[in-house]
């Protein structure tokens, strides 16, 4: 005699049934034959198991099978690589992706993305055959130099400039000051090493002086450097050679001045209220001959190097076989183009561009967002946390202005009950929302800085906050 699980066993569907059904049918068009089928196959084996630890199981419909296959397809189906909610405080988050693009810069960069175009070709007899022209014309403008490459990023920049100056075992003066590690594993003596160079460091980690600079030029210098602390800051009994200082001695000996900036703000930060961020312009005035910046720091634009200075050396760096290793593609090309595009009115940086806008947002306008959101928060996260509207300070990230931080505001929220690891688990349900929402640790709260919740997504980060999931739930 049949037991009424070994009957309800017998009675699940074959799979090559199953899949003539019409809801499968939906599911092969979304997500293709071979994983629905992979996906049933597994599907049917679970049910299979647990009818058999079940007397009298109810056997799932066709439906019911669809829809759980299309529940876990979903879910496999999401992208690794997807949009997250930068709640940190940081507006140029290395790990979140840094600058994000204007309008335009996406609008350009997703035609070049899905149509030809006329990237190394010469339409108009203007000279135009090769990539960097599309945008050496508007760097030169807003830097002042004479010549212009685009590469990769920054690391690239610095890369191929110190090859193509000091390759072959040359030397490389810098002052110890300025011999940093940039997030991400950037380290200026590495770099150095890599590109074949000789490092020869001066001066004392506080204290470098110009005789320090002049008593290192010999026979193998093929350059001095000066490099941008970015992310940290030297303070007491200091002493640093300003560019001007070092573009001198260097020029006297016969030799260029390189600088790598770092953040390179084309703009005077200034004019938006917002403290002083070396410029390329200052650097090339003082004489540098060559200066290397990012696209995706303060810049707002797509990830690439950008360098800067005389002709001559430019068109050593052009003819480096490495640039065509480290060359930029056209999509970011014309996002670049784009958004140097919106430097020719700075006025309207401000409101187009979107990390101006959001690093020159008013704490006030902050507050305002985070208390429109405060009660469909506290409603989420129930009565175990703690939730207020708070002020805190927002940070510019990427190494740009470490120590200067803006006034903001957003949500704090304090766990009640402070056992050990609450304060993580809140944390980790947040990144676990349909779009992970990323804050940031202190004091034991997670504090949620609204600097940079745009208002066009203040609704869908709202609506999704029902679907919070604490650990108690
Ligand atoms: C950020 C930075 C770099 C590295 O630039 P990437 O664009 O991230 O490659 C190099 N030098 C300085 C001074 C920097 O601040």
């Amino acid at each position: 005699m049949l037991t009424s699980s070994s009957q309800a066993r017998r009675a699940i569907p074959a799979v090559d049934t199953l899949l003539k059904a019409p809801a499968f049918g939906v599911l092969i068009h979304d997500f293709g034959r071979p994983l629905v089928l992979d996906c049933l196959r597994k599907l049917l084996a679970d049910q299979r198991k647990r009818l058999a630890g079940e007397r009298s199981a109810a056997v799932p419909d066709d439906d019911t099978l669809a829809a759980e296959c299309r529940e876990r397809l979903s879910v496999a189906a999401r992208p690794s690589l997807r949009p997250v909610f930068n709640l940190t405080g940081t507006v140029l988050h290395t790990n979140l992706g840094r600058a994000l693009y204007p309008a335009e810069a996406v609008a350009a960069a997703s035609q070049a993305m899905a149509r030809p175009v006329n990237l190394e070709y010469d339409i108009d007899g203007a000279g135009r055959g090769e990539r960097d022209s599309h945008v050496e014309e508007r760097l030169l403008r807003l830097t002042g130099a004479e010549a212009a490459v685009v590469v990769n990023n920054n690391a690239a920049a610095v890369y191929l400039t110190l090859n193509t100056v000091a390759g072959g075992g040359r030397e490389v003066v810098v002052s110890r000051g300025e011999l940093v590690e940039i997030g991400g594993a950037f380290r200026v003596p590495e770099i150095m090493a890599s590109a074949g160079c000789v490092l020869r460091e001066v001066g004392t980690t506080n204290r470098t002086h110009p005789r320090d600079f002049e008593s290192a030029l010999g026979e193998r210098t093929a350059a001095l450097m000066k490099v941008h602390a970015s992310n940290y800051e030297i303070r007491g009994f200091t002493a640093e050679v300003p560019a001007a200082e070092l573009a001198r001695i260097a020029h006297a000996g016969g030799v260029p001045m390189i600088e790598d900036l770092g953040c390179g703000m084309l703009v005077d930060l200034e004019d938006f209220g917002l403290p002083h961020e070396p410029t390329p312009r200052e650097s090339i005035a003082a004489g540098a001959d060559l200066v290397t910046f990012s696209g995706d720091k303060l810049l707002g634009g797509p990830q690439c190097g950008i360098i800067v200075g005389r002709k001559d050396l430019v068109a050593r760096i052009r003819k480096n076989p490495m640039k065509r290793a480290l060359r930029l593609d056209k999509v970011r090309l014309a996002a670049l183009e784009a958004v140097l595009a919106l430097y020719d009115d700075p006025q309207r940086l401000r409101t187009r561009l979107p990390t101006i806008r959001l690093l020159t947002r008013k704490a006030d306008e902050i507050a305002a967002q985070a208390n429109r959101v405060r009660s469909a928060m506290q409603q989420a996260v129930g009565e175990g946390v703690a939730v207020d509207v708070a002020e805190c300070a927002s940070q510019i990230g990427s190494g740009a202005l470490p120590v200067d931080t803006l006034p903001s505001s957003g949500l704090r929220l304090s766990p009640l009950n402070q056992r050990g690891g609450a304060v993580d688990a809140l944390a980790d349900s947040f990144r676990r929302l349909p779009v992970p929402v990323i804050g940031r640790i202190r004091d034991g709260a997670l504090w949620l800085d609204f600097r940079c919740l745009d208002e066009s997504q203040e609704s869908e980060f709202t609506s999704q906050l029902h679907e919070l999931q604490l650990p108690g739930d």
